[in-house]
């Protein structure tokens, strides 16, 4: 996944452009810019590559979830309904906004399972947030129908799905907002940064104003320009913009090489016959970011991880024994240990946590082990890799 393995001249001369006038920042100083708009650049880049209407990019992906969110009117006292296998940033951009986060089961797509959703609804849901988790998705087209039966907001956060696709649509495009994440790690990196994406052009204002302070973003004086809303600052630099950009023209290069690599590891694994793979919905075409596979049981799955660690697999997770990605272990959020004081309806809304079980989830995780594709395998290293790992699975299942 990580876009940074393969950082070069182009990424380079990006910078270049910007460091030559020193223009740093992505509005105004037209007469010292010579021309270069890195930040806007990225942002018609990214409507062409996912064919959307607008694209408005912030300083990471954990803004883009919050501008997305609140440009859709999320806030204070909102249930926004997520699953229990994501990233801390996904209920940590709901909570900025004063807006409770509902976590909710996931099944074999590795991310919300529908019945799940249903059953949360309450008077209060305003969202459903679908995490594309290792670059491949939800079940579409059920978790849309039940956004238009309760008439809510449907929101899609891809950042670690960029370059998959639905039914011939990006992900990221397919709910009524998209959110990426830029950050180091992920397949297309501005180093730090995110974005917003969506057909729908008021949310698209709002995100556009909401991430400057409010600016209304009006002629070429931006002392003079007015505040309709309240806003804040999740702007992103020309510095990252520029890596992005010539990042982002890279993308079928790198999910070309993505795809060959997974494709590589998974043959290998689907020789044996106790390894099952994550589901994906009809119609769906993983990044292949992530290869995602099932093992029979907790105990295999912790054996399998622990073998790979043991013989340099590296970056393979068991996300059941992991801090970032599984509620299990969060209980920074379960006891809300917040700096400042956290709002009564949030507190009240939360207290859930520390009496729900996720059984399903704890089932579905304890034996998924999800492995980074790397995109600066070469043919042989991923060929070696994939028959060591087929090698250490047989020995765990004593086959
Ligand atoms: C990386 C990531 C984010 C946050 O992105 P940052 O740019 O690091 O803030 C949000 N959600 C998911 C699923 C992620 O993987």
């Amino acid at each position: 996944m990580p876009g940074f393995e393969l950082f070069g001249d182009l990424e380079r001369q990006e910078v270049h452009d910007v460091l030559d006038n020193g223009v740093l920042m992505r509005y105004g100083f037209d007469g010292m810019r010579k021309g270069h708009w890195k930040a806007k650049e990225l942002e018609t880049q990214l409507k062409a590559t996912f064919n959307v209407n607008h694209a408005q990019l912030v300083s990471s992906g954990t803004a883009a979830v919050s501008v997305a969110l609140a440009s859709a009117g999320v806030g204070a006292g909102d249930e926004v309904i997520m699953p229990t296998f994501t990233f801390v940033a996904s209920f940590e951009a709901v909570m900025m906004l004063g807006a409770i986060p509902v976590l909710v089961d996931i099944d074999e797509t590795l991310t919300l399972d529908p019945k799940a959703v249903e059953a949360a609804m309450s008077p209060n849901t305003k969202a459903v947030m679908v995490v594309q988790m290792c670059g491949s998705m939800g079940h579409m087209d059920a978790l849309r129908d039940i956004c238009s039966k309760y008439d809510l907001i449907f929101i899609e956060d891809a950042c670690q799905a960029i370059g998959g696709t639905y039914k011939g649509k990006a992900l990221g495009s397919v709910a009524d907002l998209g959110c990426f994440s830029f950050d180091f790690v992920k397949t297309i990196t501005c180093g730090e940064g995110g974005a917003v994406i969506t057909n729908n052009k008021e949310y698209y204002l709002n995100a556009d104003h909401y991430s400057d302070h409010g600016h209304d973003h009006v002629g070429n004086d931006r002392g003079a320009e007015t505040h309709p809303f309240l806003g804040y600052n999740y702007r992103i630099s020309e510095l990252n913009a520029a890596v992005g950009l010539a990042q982002i023209r890279r993308l079928p290069e790198f999910i070309a090489l993505q795809k060959r690599n997974y494709t590589i590891l998974r043959s290998a694994l689907e020789t044996i016959p106790e390894v099952r793979f994550r589901e994906v919905p009809e119609g769906g075409e993983e990044s292949y970011a992530f290869l995602n596979f099932f093992l029979p049981n907790l105990e295999i799955a912790r054996n399998v991880s622990e073998a790979f660690k043991s013989n340099d697999i590296d970056a393979c997770f068991h996300y059941y024994d992991n801090n970032w990605h599984y509620i299990r272990k969060w209980n920074h959020l379960k006891e809300l240990k917040s700096l400042f004081p956290i709002s009564e309806e949030v507190k009240e809304g939360l207290k859930y946590l520390k009496t729900k079980s996720f059984t399903q989830s704890d089932a579905i995780i304890g034996r998924n082990l999800s492995c980074l594709i790397k995109l600066s395998w070469t043919e042989e290293e991923a060929e070696a890799r994939a028959q060591k790992m087929a090698k250490l699975i047989k020995h765990s299942l004593g086959v």
